[in-house]
């Protein structure tokens, strides 16, 4: 785009957002934001597709393109103290595929509603038996009439206890060797034959369920792609799942809120977190091995977020995430535990908290954070998963 047009479209964002975003959420903002204005800003930017910028707009997206994306980043971090964001499980994995694979219909229905937020999607891939050898699951879907009727069990969906729909990998084909027996389909949680069982995690938090599926309908219209040809979308969804846990797909970086804990933090933030716990005052840490793995960890941090840059910029001319996302969620995930790790060494017996008081929030929440950062390294694929598919993918060595 040229440099005059993409001067007036800031000019244009500039005044969108001083008319668009409440007062109350605006940097500086001298009162407290009510859930109302929040409400109020995430209405406005997802009615402009803002929430997925570069999404047609035929589909609720905001139809810009890189550089107008990259503007509209700019401006709303300039005015206001976030952006407002939906779920990713629809903008950063289903919405993707959708756009790649779905039929017209299916884009028209269900792109324009993870757009705004209203409904909620969880991913439906493990299973108490299949989880790096994900072509073994075997939830059945069999077409009855208009519909799939499913059976069988999820495990460790994300969020599957406050999600409205499932993107879900079924069995429906038995004979056919296992990666062609596969079907994607999209089907309504809230139905009769869900039974949705959250678990706890070590960090005390139940973000993760299992699901039971006892005679669950899926309409056959949403079906995504050709039946048993559920194995190529599921493996270009991980593709980009893998991308944006590792802060990669270039558009989310940044605008994300660190979904599932795996992008690095901001350079020199590490640092700052420590120095309380440290000593030093302004100027250098006084502990000497703590102040080289701290400058370690940052460098690396920003030579990481470097790569992730040029990355991103190659998905933005189209190419997408390929097999080399699994190197940036394999090295995201090292770097987010070295960072927890870092941070609770710093913090000595001011790390040991769990609840209560003696600690201050953010003692407790750090360290419930360190221990959640232990599943960065399995969810979305095991780091040794990762490792196998840069052997064969990315470095091309046999079998
Ligand atoms: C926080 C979190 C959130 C998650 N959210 C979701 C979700 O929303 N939806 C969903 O469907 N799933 C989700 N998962 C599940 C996740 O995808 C699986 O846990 C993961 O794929 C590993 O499968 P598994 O647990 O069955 O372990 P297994 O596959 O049984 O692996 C056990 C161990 O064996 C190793 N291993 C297995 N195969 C190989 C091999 N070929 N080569 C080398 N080593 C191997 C693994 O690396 C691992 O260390 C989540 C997991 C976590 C931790």
């Amino acid at each position: 785009m040229q440099d005059v047009a993409l001067e007036d479209f800031r000019q244009e964002i500039a005044s969108w957002l001083e008319a668009n975003c409440p007062a109350s959420l605006r940097h500086g903002a001298d009162v407290e934001p009510t859930e109302e204005d929040r409400q109020a800003w995430l209405e406005a930017y997802a009615g402009r597709g803002f929430t997925t910028p570069t999404w047609p707009s035929e589909y609720g997206g905001g139809g810009l393109d890189k550089h107008q994306a990259r503007v509209l980043q700019e401006e709303t971090a300039r005015v206001a103290s976030y952006a407002p964001v939906v779920s990713f499980f629809g903008t950063s994995m289903l919405g993707p595929v959708l756009l790649e694979f779905g039929n017209e219909e299916q884009k028209q229905e269900h792109l324009p509603k993870i757009t705004s937020g209203e409904i909620n999607w969880c991913q439906g891939y493990s299973e108490p038996g299949a989880g790096s050898d994900l072509a073994s699951l075997q939830t059945r879907a069999v077409l009855e009439g208009n519909h799939y009727v499913i059976n069988g069990s999820k495990i460790w969906t994300t969020g599957a206890n406050r999600a409205d729909w499932m993107f879900c990998l079924v069995r429906t084909d038995t004979d056919a060797p296992k990666h062609d027996g596969i079907s994607f389909v999209l089907f309504d949680l809230h139905q009769p034959g869900v039974t949705i069982s959250p678990i706890q995690l070590i960090s005390g938090a139940s973000e993760f369920c299992q699901v039971f599926f006892e005679d669950v309908k899926a309409e056959k219209a949403n079906l995504v792609g050709p039946l048993n040809g559920g194995w190529t979308i599921a493996k270009r969804l991980l593709q980009h799942e893998r991308a944006m846990l590792s802060g990669g797909t270039g558009l989310g970086a940044g605008r994300r809120k660190k979904a599932k804990g795996a992008a690095p933090a901001p350079k020199g933030m590490l640092a700052e977190a420590a120095r309380p716990y440290l000593g030093g005052g302004e100027g250098r840490l006084d502990d000497a091995a703590m102040r080289d793995r701290i400058a370690q960890w940052e460098l690396d941090s920003l030579c990481f977020g470097l790569t992730l840059r040029r990355s991103g910029e190659q998905a933005k001319a189209g190419q997408g995430p390929g097999a080399a996302s699994s190197m940036f969620k394999l090295y995201a995930s090292e770097m987010n535990k070295r960072r927890a790790e870092i941070l609770m060494s710093a913090r000595g017996s001011a790390a040991l908290g769990w609840s209560g008081e003696g600690f201050t929030p953010s003692e407790l929440m750090e360290t419930r954070g360190w221990l959640r950062s232990k599943g960065n390294s399995i969810e979305g694929g095991t780091s040794e998963v990762q490792l196998n598919v840069i052997a064969k993918r990315v470095l091309g060595l046999p079998d």
